[in-house]
């Protein structure tokens, strides 16, 4: 028989689930702040799975990935469509919904001491209130898994087409990135700081999720966390079923963003996701006060991975992220195959009966130039 896992001085069962808080001390009223943690403790041994999500206070898309991941489509517990079960899981789920609570309920992105919090790790028990949240999570938490997948999206003012960011330099993070399946994988170490940089760092196995923007929930953003979420727990064996594969899937190690060269309004010419060619007009900028008007070329050729959504923009604000796609080879087949929407719909049948594609159907991590 397993042993129960320990936390905070809980024990959860073999082939159960508790919600434990973590205290993270007394907010100013000398009410005790918490940070619930979810674990899924399954029968049978196997790894040890964190998903931590709203980091940034106003990325919400994680939260609702994480509800529909445990609840299923009726977001009730305890009901026949719940996607993971602790009872059918091999190793343990740690799930840390909402690891910025007083940023959640400010609905900013920084912590309440004004910090970013994805700058604080490892953080430490004598820093700042955010420094002190972020040691209290990467050690009483992160640092009890192996594997780690953050959950973002933009921040305010603009949005991002799904996409996994990993260190592809380390073997287990791209295979980690390669299993959640979105067509893109940006590879980068991190900022100085992140959660995923300072754990991939440890030997943690890390990635991290940008899909959407922040304050909204979005069915296709989150459909793609659910799904991606599900191929990562099926690749590591913790439960059954088959990966569904995109259509088609670059490792893409050059991506730039293209900046505003004046003021004025903006007007996409594209959406996030799409394919442009270098040289094709990704956004114009229009004076609202005359009839001025200028086109913003792309200077490569790639996918859109991040748009500005914001009309206003200012001179050397961002307003696209391009991730470099050179070949024209590649170019061919992801026209052929645009990014596919899955629906929430959708991720269920990953658990029946969906052929599990060769990999042929990918193009993956094609060197460029
Ligand atoms: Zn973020």
């Amino acid at each position: 028989m397993r042993e129960p896992f320990h936390f905070e001085g809980v024990d959860v069962e073999p082939g159960t689930q508790a919600r434990v808080p973590l205290s993270i001390g007394l907010d100013p009223l000398g009410r005790e702040l918490v940070i619930p943690v979810h674990i899924l403790h399954g029968k049978k041994d196997g790894p040890i799975l964190t998903i931590t999500s709203t980091i940034h206070g106003d990325e919400l898309n994680g939260v609702t990935i994480i509800r529909h991941l445990l609840y299923g489509r009726d977001l009730k517990p305890e009901t026949s469509d719940d996607l993971v079960r602790a009872e059918n899981l091999r190793g343990t789920l740690l799930i840390v919904p909402v690891c910025n609570p007083e940023a959640v309920i400010l609905d900013t992105r920084r912590s309440s001491d004004g910090r970013d919090l994805n700058r604080c790790f490892p953080g430490s028990p004598h820093g700042t209130h955010s420094a002190r949240i972020a040691h209290t999570l990467f050690e009483r938490v992160v640092m009890r898994g192996s594997f780690l997948i953050d959950l973002h999206t933009a921040p305010a003012r603009r949005t991002n087409a799904p996409h996994i960011r990993a260190n592809c330099d380390r073997n287990d993070s791209k295979e980690l990135a390669r299993a959640f399946g979105t067509p893109i994988v940006l590879h980068s170490i991190g900022p100085e700081g992140s959660l995923r940089r300072t754990a991939t760092g440890l030997g943690i196995h890390s990635i991290l999720l940008e899909a959407g923007t922040a304050n909204v929930f979005e069915q296709g953003a989150i459909a793609v966390g659910v799904q991606g979420i599900m191929n990562v727990l099926i690749h590591l064996g913790m439960i059954d079923g088959n990966i569904r594969k995109p259509e088609w899937r670059l490792i893409v190690r050059k991506s730039r963003w293209v900046r505003s060269p004046r003021g004025g309004m903006l007007h996409p010419a594209i959406v996030a996701g799409e394919l442009v060619e270098k040289g094709q007009a990704i956004a114009y900028i229009t004076n609202p006060l005359s009839g001025d008007a200028e086109a913003i070329l792309s200077p490569m050729s790639g996918v859109a991975v991040g748009l500005a959504t914001s009309p206003i923009v200012r001179e050397g604000d961002p307003v696209a992220n391009i991730a470099s796609v050179m070949k024209k080879k590649t170019h061919q087949k992801i026209r052929a195959a645009p990014m596919t929407e899955w629906t929430i719909r959708d991720v269920a049948e990953t658990l029946e009966d969906i052929s599990d594609d060769e990999d042929g159907y990918c193009i993956d991590d094609a060197p460029e130039d």
